[in-house]
């Protein structure tokens, strides 16, 4: 198989890279290193079948170039991070907006199978956990930048399933929660990097909020597995799934655990959300995916519980 992976110098997006190379696929990346860094492809460098370039998915005659050169399409290229979406939202919203817009275009010509990376952020504030792919989506308004991102990823998901039920363009959609694992850099609001950074730096660990928000965290190489999956069953094609993992844990525990696995002297501290993000920020008490549907297709099922997970980013940091 072919692969093109657009964003494919991030952290979901290399490790990706990485998966498809082992199984034996050429991977061709492009990346304009908005979010990602030539660090977590500089291994793959040398390996036959990877190739990458530096630019960005709006680069149209690159972008058809390379889709032409390709069978399949991961579009994980996108503005990420609350942090960011909160402080930059014109960037989020016309980079995910529009990114994807001309991925789907110029598949289209060639009826390359594409993958649209959606978040469970599209979930919002639902109460009715677990969420299931065809349950209602709960957003707030349009003056709280946070919702910007959920919509933006919407209207992705609106326009690439349009492009199914009107031109036949295969794709497929899949809703990654709370990923995590090495090589995610804490630089735009990730939780679990933060802490373990704040945790080996002797810092305080800054839990937002009052911790007993929870999310369910996957061990990335799992996400990578999911997606993988999915690219082999043609039935996954004009369908949405949640990739992710239903164990739950608060932001309060994640820290403690954080604390007690590093062995670090750092004090644990409540920091209001006002402070950490901006007045009238509103958060997700919890956040849940229901993953029988993705277990029915392609019998998926997370395999890294969370400490593992949470050892393997604290090797990770330690050693870099
Ligand atoms: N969070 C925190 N401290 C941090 C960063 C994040 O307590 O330094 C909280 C954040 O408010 C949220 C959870 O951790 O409740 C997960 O945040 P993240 O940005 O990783 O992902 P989200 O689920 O919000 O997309």
């Amino acid at each position: 198989m072919k692969t093109l992976i657009t964003g494919g110098a991030g952290f979901i997006g290399s490790h990706l890279a990485e998966r498809l190379l082992d199984d034996g696929h050429e991977v061709i990346v492009l990346d304009n290193l908005s979010t990602g860094s030539i660090d977590n492809i500089a291994h793959l460098k040398r390996r036959p079948s990877f190739s990458y370039t530096i630019d960005s998915v709006t680069n149209e005659p690159l972008l058809a170039e390379l889709i032409d050169r390709c069978d399949v399409v991961f579009h994980l290229a996108a503005a990420v991070g609350v942090k960011l979406i909160v402080e930059q939202p014109v960037h989020t919203i016309e980079t995910n907006v529009h990114g994807t817009e001309v991925v789907l275009k110029h598949a289209n010509k060639k009826k390359k199978l594409v993958f649209i990376a959606s978040t469970s952020e599209v979930y919002g504030k639902s109460t009715d956990v677990p969420f299931r792919e065809a349950a209602d989506l709960v957003l707030g308004p349009s003056a709280k930048h946070r919702w910007a991102y959920a919509c933006s990823k919407l209207i992705d998901e609106f326009l690439a399933l349009a492009y199914w039920k009107e031109k036949k363009l295969p794709v497929v959609i899949v809703r990654l929660f709370n990923t995590v694992g090495p090589r995610q850099t804490g630089q735009y609001g990730m939780v679990l990097p933060t802490f373990v950074r704040q945790a080996l730096a002797g810092q305080p660990i800054t839990v937002f909020g009052d911790g007993t928000q929870s999310r369910s965290f996957t061990y990335v190489g799992d996400v990578v597995d999911a997606l993988v999956r999915l690219a082999h069953d043609k039935r996954a094609i004009g369908e949405v799934f949640n990739i992710g993992n239903m164990g739950e844990v608060t932001i309060a525990d994640l820290a403690a655990r954080v604390k007690s696995m590093t062995g670090s002297c750092s004090p644990i501290t409540y920091v209001p959300y006002d402070q950490a993000y901006e007045a009238g920020f509103e958060d997700m008490p919890r956040r849940v995916p229901d993953i029988s549907k993705i277990r029915e297709f392609v019998g998926y099922e997370p395999k890294l519980a969370l400490d593992d997970i949470i050892r393997s980013v604290i090797e990770h940091m330690r050693a870099n």
